[in-house]
């Protein structure tokens, strides 16, 4: 079972990356992807993915909340990094309307930029994307002939708006937000919708612990260890037996980043 998200350059692993790595080793999970979402957490995410190879891969890219630095220095960084083996694709990038921590329309050239970026050096691309399903559309739909794959990663949408990505070729990751007792419900009558070859699994880690383990962790920060838990739920909404879809996930994760 792979985890397409790993945010393990955050502060919160500062003291104990190398333990968090080994647990989820230990805990069944076989590969991961460290989410770069700046230029210096892109460079960091490629070389933990550096150090732990055939295990971690990496992203390179400018998250929304980070798209008003967006620059051609910036530009020139993530082409660098996406020239090393561990960086297998451009992102995250996308759209964030519900925290508009970057303005709209810096967020939109960011995104686009981007996507530009990731159609010329035929890179997949991972999204994101947060009450802004219109407007990452229309900037998305014209790259997509462009793109070798592309994932809208933590799907938390609408039923209209999954199906709307699934009818653009996108593939959906899935985090522990559909464990939420409350608002991850809408999301859980929907996981039968995803086709088995286009569902991806993350923990979004250290990000979005799952509600619903019991005993609870006794720290709030999640961690790619809990991986198979969401495996768990997400098989168990889907009607699916557990190490079919643990099977599954990893090899769509392989085939979408194009690992060995
Ligand atoms: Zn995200």
């Amino acid at each position: 079972m792979f985890d397409i998200g790993v945010n393990l350059t955050s502060t919160q692993f500062a003291s104990d990356r190398q333990k968090v790595v080994k647990r989820a080793r230990d805990a069944g999970v076989t590969g991961m992807l460290i989410t770069g979402t700046n230029a210096l957490e892109s460079q960091h995410a490629q070389r933990l993915a550096e150090a732990q190879p055939d295990f971690c891969w990496s992203t390179a890219g400018i998250h929304p909340h980070h798209a008003s630095e967006w620059s051609t220095e910036i530009a020139s960084t993530l082409r660098r990094l996406a020239e090393k083996p561990e960086v297998v694709a451009i992102g995250e990038c996308g759209l964030d309307f519900n925290r508009n921590l970057s303005a709209h329309e810096q967020q939109e050239y960011a995104f686009d930029a981007q996507l530009a970026l990731a159609a010329e050096l035929n890179m997949p691309v991972f999204l994101h994307c947060r009450e802004a399903h219109a407007r990452f559309a229309a900037v998305l739909a014209p790259w997509l002939s462009k793109l070798p794959g592309a994932v809208i990663h933590c799907f938390t949408g609408t039923r209209d708006e999954l199906e709307a990505c699934l009818a653009m070729g996108l593939s959906v990751g899935i985090t522990g937000w559909v464990c939420d007792e409350r608002r991850g419900l809408e999301l859980r009558e929907m996981l039968p919708l995803i086709p088995a070859d286009r569902l991806l699994l993350e923990t979004d880690a250290p990000y979005l612990l799952p509600r619903d383990m019991r005993p609870r962790p006794t720290s709030r920060r999640n961690e790619p260890c809990f991986l198979p838990h969401i495996v768990h739920q997400v098989a168990t909404w889907r009607g699916e037996n557990v190490d079919e879809l643990a099977t599954r996930i990893d090899q769509n994760a392989r085939t979408l980043f194009r690992l060995a």
